[in-house]
């Protein structure tokens, strides 16, 4: 007989099954089964909502905007760190919720609560230093000012990697600069986005405020294609794979939706002689196994300085053997299952790729199990290897040489992504080149953990528009308004 994980709740209301549309939940729709990727069982059917449920969570936002909108920003706040200290108060029944549908280990999942509710405390904080300006006039018969305003209906479409903290860092913002909210999460990890709903409701935000539509398969692409085709929804933020976000772009194209974009990336790691091997190395497992290597932010693609080379793998091989593989709630565990069975399979594939082409596997390369494949360095990595091209995704190290600054800086750069990048020196001016040479949103320096509330996170080139967090964030959700004002 299997126990599910989910009778460890302490709050059995958080396990919410229905979608959450207008302040009331939908009991009446199809279902879909949500699984434990660890085990394959199934932990909860799930609302499998379709394009008029999203029509009607449209309508319900739209009509729920103007009282929002025009709530003073302290007001809004005060919700937003009511939803914030409830997040903290039931972190240990998401993070369970969160291990369930999504596999990663529960220390892990702990985190990922306290960065989620981080963002709906700065956002409530930053929603009230929204300012606008007045300006220098041309005429003095003029007088020329700028208000900061809601953009309106906001929708968000989320992935399975962070199941919470990618819906607060879209959702807070919106919330905070007067914009309602529909969510459509992934269909692997609708569990958590529900019991942020229930939160929502128990923190007191009003009906139609923030809705949650989960859905399976095709009722999840007409799910998406409903909010990108509404006129009446004003603003698209999406986190997922680069060819999901070319394909809402199009799909935003007719009614010119604003958009923020947070895509793949192909997260470079750059070891220079100078460097502070012991600590690139605990930089590189921070980076690379989080998650089982499933961020957008995980290092792809490790360069190592020749000075230095044999160190550092033979170095990160033995951290790596020492890595505890396992399922996520067993104590201890570091890295744990994949989401699913396509994942395992690129995986699989980039490093039989490896080997075939040369190179040499220095620690895992098998699926031990299940879906849990093993944490894996693979040293002599090659330009011609697949894993030199496209985002893994998974628990694989594969280490390249180089020679020079200059050779270092050309290969990090030879990829259409562009999202984060990591550099390890101890010689300043080598930082400072290397660091704005680079092609990439984010550069982590001798440090493999860059997120956090307070800084700007984003992408450049294919990997995304827009920044998530910090004091920029909440500018994708307001427009500026020019007032003339004549006759002074
Ligand atoms: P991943 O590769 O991380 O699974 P995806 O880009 O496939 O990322 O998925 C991220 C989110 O985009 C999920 O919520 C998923 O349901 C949604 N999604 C995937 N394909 C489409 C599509 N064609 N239209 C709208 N949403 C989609």
């Amino acid at each position: 007989m299997n126990h599910s994980p989910l009778q460890n709740l302490r709050d059995r209301a958080l396990l919410k099954t229905a979608a959450y549309v207008n302040g009331a939940w939908l009991e009446q729709t199809q279902r879909f089964s949500v699984t434990d990727p660890a085990t394959g069982l199934e932990l909860a059917r799930v609302a499998d909502t379709d394009r008029g449920h999203a029509q009607q969570a449209i309508a319900a936002a739209g009509a729920a905007w103007p009282a929002w909108r025009d709530k003073t920003a302290k007001e809004r706040a005060t919700l937003l760190m009511r939803w914030n200290a409830l997040m903290l108060e039931h972190a240990d029944d998401l993070a369970l919720l969160m291990t369930a549908e999504q596999g990663k280990p529960l220390a892990e999942a702990r985190g990922e609560v306290a960065y989620a509710a981080s963002f709906l405390e700065w956002f409530a904080e930053e929603g009230r230093r929204v300012c606008g300006e007045t300006i220098a006039t041309h005429d003095p018969g003029k007088r020329l000012l700028v208000l900061r305003q809601a953009v309106g209906v906001c929708a968000a479409i989320t992935p399975w990697n962070f199941p919470l903290a990618m819906i607060t860092r879209k959702v807070a913002p919106a919330l905070a600069a007067g914009c309602p909210v529909i969510v459509k999460p992934a269909e692997q990890t609708p569990l958590c986005a529900l019991a942020l709903a229930e939160l929502a409701a128990r923190a007191g935000l009003p009906p139609g405020i923030f809705n949650v539509l989960s859905a399976d398969g095709a009722n999840s692409i007409a799910v998406g294609r409903a909010l990108c085709e509404s006129p009446v929804v004003r603003h698209l933020s999406f986190t997922g794979s680069t060819e999901v976000g070319r394909i809402l772009i199009r799909q935003c194209a007719p009614t010119i939706k604003k958009l923020s974009l947070e895509l793949g990336g192909n997260a470079p790691f750059i070891v220079f002689d100078d460097a502070d091997i012991e600590s690139a190395v605990e930089g590189a497992l921070i980076s690379k196994f989080r998650n089982a290597g499933q961020t957008c932010v995980c290092v792809n693609r490790f360069y190592v300085q020749e000075g230095v080379y044999e160190t550092f793998v033979t170095r990160l091989a033995e951290r790596v053997r020492e890595l505890r593989l396992g399922n996520g709630f067993d104590p201890g565990v570091q890295v744990a299952s994949l989401i699913d069975d396509p994942a395992v399979e690129k995986v699989r594939q980039h490093v039989s790729d490896a080997q075939s082409k040369g190179g040499r596997v220095l620690a895992g390369g098998r699926l031990r199990s299940g879906r849990l494949f093993e944490p894996t360095v693979i040293a002599d990595a090659s330009a011609d290897m697949l894993c030199a091209h496209e985002e893994t995704f998974g628990p694989v190290a594969p280490i390249f040489r180089f020679q020079s600054e200059a050779e270092a800086i050309a290969l990090a750069n030879a990829t259409e992504f562009g999202l984060a990048s990591y550099l390890y020196s101890r010689d300043i001016g080598r930082i400072f080149r290397v660091a704005e040479a680079l092609e990439s949103g984010m550069v982590g320096i001798n440090t493999g953990h860059i997120s956090t509330a307070e800084a700007p996170f984003g992408g450049v080139k294919q990997s995304g528009l827009g920044r998530e967090g910090s004091r920029h964030g909440i500018e994708d959700y307001l427009e500026l308004k020019y007032l003339c004002l004549g006759g002074i």
